[in-house]
């Protein structure tokens, strides 16, 4: 079959400008892949490049012309292990870029068998997962009125951005505000293990469920120190990359935060699941800041993990593509109906 691939850097403003402890942005940058066939069919999917792994938009544009004539070159994107050998022959690394190929190549299959994707993974939509909505880094007064909004719009999961040296007030008035959420804070790599340690002491207090990449990725004894020492459970995002890391995760954390952007895309995803599984970690799938042309292919492996942070879509102004529903933090699978992941563009004059 011959295929016509193409792909389209987009520019997303964001709702809040987004910080977290090593920096921050008002506009991510995705870039969207299209896949299509004779027919018509086409499969979409998109990067969310992130600098800390080493990708940005024109590493993606560079790699994606290869990435995509080698798709065309096996010509059935439904031969997803083929296209995955063929794309690890072309070049390495380059996780996002391969991701949004892989998610496109997943979407065309699944509806080339006429199924949400999801079912396509014979997945039960009934076990779906609440996702977290994100308080990015602000001044304490602004956190308090974001996490007012979100628990006025019914987000009941909260995760909360730290790495100042505010973090205590900054809980105190985020569980001042949301008495009631389930709150989990990222520290994205900010503290020392011993004040990883103390925090986690008051940050327990606080009815905190558990807390996210405490120390630096360079520091897996450090990551241990906390999980040993500390009050709460210990999810490791930056330490968790590549299916090869899974391991050394279990020796140090409780639960592997996976992202398709990290890993490489869905089929990869699914490989640190279950190595997760099978080393005693709980798994979080989490996102970048992205749109639902790549994060809806993620909303469809909620069914495989205890904990959802998904809600990259959610943080843009308006998002170009519409995906699975996700009303507040709900990630509604059996809502969907078209097949695959249900990425499609949203209509115009239909975003207001
Ligand atoms: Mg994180």
């Amino acid at each position: 079959m011959s295929l016509t691939t193409e792909f389209e850097r987009l520019e997303l403003p964001l709702e809040h400008e987004f910080a977290i402890a090593r920096g921050s942005s008002a506009v991510a940058e995705n870039v969207v892949v299209r896949i299509t066939d004779d027919d018509g069919v086409t499969g979409v999917g998109a990067a969310a490049p992130s600098a800390h792994y080493g990708e940005t938009v024109e590493t993606v544009e560079a790699v994606l012309p290869d990435f995509l004539s080698a798709v065309e070159d096996v010509g059935d994107p439904t031969n997803l292990q083929r296209i995955e050998v063929e794309l690890a022959t072309v070049v390495r690394d380059n996780p996002a870029a391969r991701a949004a190929v892989s998610i496109a190549c997943h979407d065309y299959a699944a509806k080339r068998a006429d199924m949400p994707l999801y079912r396509y993974w014979g997945l039960d939509p009934a076990r779906t997962v609440e996702s977290s909505f994100t308080i990015g880094l602000d001044t304490t007064e602004r956190m308090r009125a974001k996490t007012r909004e979100a628990v006025n719009a019914g987000y009941g999961i909260l995760k909360v951005k730290l790495g100042t040296p505010r973090d205590r007030e900054i809980v105190e008035a985020v569980r001042d505000a949301a008495p009631d959420a389930t709150i989990r804070v990222d520290a994205n790599e900010a503290w020392t293990p011993r004040e990883a340690v103390a925090n986690t002491e008051w940050l327990a207090d606080l009815g905190v469920e558990f807390v996210e990449q405490p120390v630096p990725a360079e520091n897996p004894e450090g990551m241990r120190f906390v999980r040993e020492h500390g009050a709460l459970p210990v999810a490791a995002d930056e330490s968790c990359v590549t299916l090869a890391d899974i391991p050394e995760v279990a020796e140090v954390a409780d639960v592997a935060n996976v992202k398709l952007m990290k890993c490489g895309g869905p089929r990869e995803a699914r490989r640190l699941i279950a190595a997760a599984r099978a080393h005693g970690l709980e798994v979080m799938l989490g996102c970048m800041v992205e749109t639902n042309a790549a994060i809806a292919a993620a909303h469809h492996l909620v069914p495989l993990v205890d904990y959802a942070d998904l809600d990259g879509s959610l943080l843009l102004a308006e998002d170009p593509y519409e995906g699975v529903p996700v009303p507040a933090g709900h990630v509604d699978l059996a809502a969907v109906e078209r097949p695959g992941t249900g990425a499609r563009p949203v209509e115009s004059g239909d975003s207001s």
